[in-house]
């Protein structure tokens, strides 16, 4: 090893390192003393390439794992260095190694934007090395690949226990009582679109667009479909430009089964904070969890990277999507909650 290996300014930082990958491996996390669950010995990760980062499933170590990242970054950033990897080819700063073995250079991800050390210039005023948005993008989506393993086993959350942690019983209850203790998580303003995957476009479909309190009268009637946003009053079109506000990020999968897309779920409610509503079982073979939508555009965009290399689908970014609405049947057989916030 070199004097400018990363991998060894790494373990200088963190510690020991169990290197997975030539450029990623386990480690203790910075913060292990503070974790209120128990440890186990793939939560934490270091990893050298893209926007250099230590990545842990706890989330009350977040201080000292940030501090540990300032100074992982500031380090690694600091000087140009190479890692030769196994095949001739050759990693730089700021590279990233993608799960197929190919290296991303650091140039075409920034669209040939200066490379480090620092990689790129030092925010105003701090000692941090800045990074693009589209670096933390790139880091993200590979780092999600790399600890999607562990984090299946992790957050395992299959469907039976789904339904017994539910913190009210709602999944045996009858179809209206479904569809009316679903209406509930809407404020009472807000004009909800119910209908079937067509019903929208025309001015007669005016009336698939109705406040809670109409629906709340008419019942699971209308159709089989509804969506995560609320749109402005007299909409007859299901279009984001119609959607008014308050709305609902709604997590699919159609690749990942009922026993398996708990573990995102419960990741994201646990580890990074977003508040579940509910879980829908859709009558087919997937789950929908309904969560406060993200704040910002910002951090729409990270989850967004992040979920698609979980194996979720990008299509619920759109706020108009149309998604199951439970009370209704579909092929004989009840769309129904089976876990409700209390
Ligand atoms: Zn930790």
């Amino acid at each position: 090893m070199t004097m400018n290996d990363p991998r060894e300014m790494a373990a200088g930082i963190v510690g020991a390192v169990d290197w997975q990958t030539e450029v990623s491996g386990f480690c203790r996390c910075p913060g292990e003393s503070l974790h209120t669950h128990k440890t186990g010995k793939k939560d934490c990760r270091v990893n050298v390439d893209g926007a250099p980062t230590i990545y842990c499933f706890h989330s009350s170590c977040a201080p000292a794992v940030a501090a540990s990242n300032l100074r992982l970054r500031r380090e690694l950033g600091a000087s140009v260095w190479e890692l030769a990897l196994p095949g001739g080819k050759v990693l730089r700063s700021g590279d990233i190694l993608q799960g197929d073995g190919s290296v991303k250079k650091h140039e075409a991800i920034e669209g040939g934007a200066a490379a480090p050390p620092y990689l790129g210039d030092r925010r105003a005023g701090t000692d941090a090395p800045y990074l693009s948005e589209k670096l933390v993008l790139e880091t993200l989506s590979v780092l999600a690949e790399r600890f999607r393993p562990e984090l299946f086993e992790a957050f395992h959350w299959p469907f039976a226990q789904i339904v017994e942690d539910s913190p009210l019983l709602v999944s045996e209850r009858d179809p209206e009582d479904q569809f009316r203790t679903w209406l509930r998580l809407w404020p009472s303003h807000c004009h909800v679109w119910i209908g079937d995957v067509f019903s929208s476009g025309r001015p007669e479909h005016r009336t698939n667009f109705r406040p809670v309190a109409d629906w709340y009268q008419i019942g699971p009637v209308m159709g089989n479909f509804t969506c995560g946003s609320s749109f402005k009053p007299g909409s007859f079109q299901r279009s984001n430009a119609n959607c008014n506000g308050t709305r609902f990020l709604v997590i699919e999968s159609d690749t990942l089964a009922k026993d398996e897309v708990g573990a995102i779920f419960l990741y994201l409610q646990r580890r990074l904070h977003y508040q579940l509503h509910c879980i829908i079982d859709t009558a087919g073979k997937s789950l929908h969890a309904w969560f406060d939508a993200p704040r910002n555009k910002i951090l729409e965009t990270r989850l967004k990277a992040g979920l698609t290399a979980f194996g979720c689908d990008p299509k619920v970014f759109t706020y108009s999507q149309p998604v199951r609405v439970p009370g209704a049947f579909r092929d004989g057989r009840l769309q129904r909650l089976v876990w409700l916030k209390d």
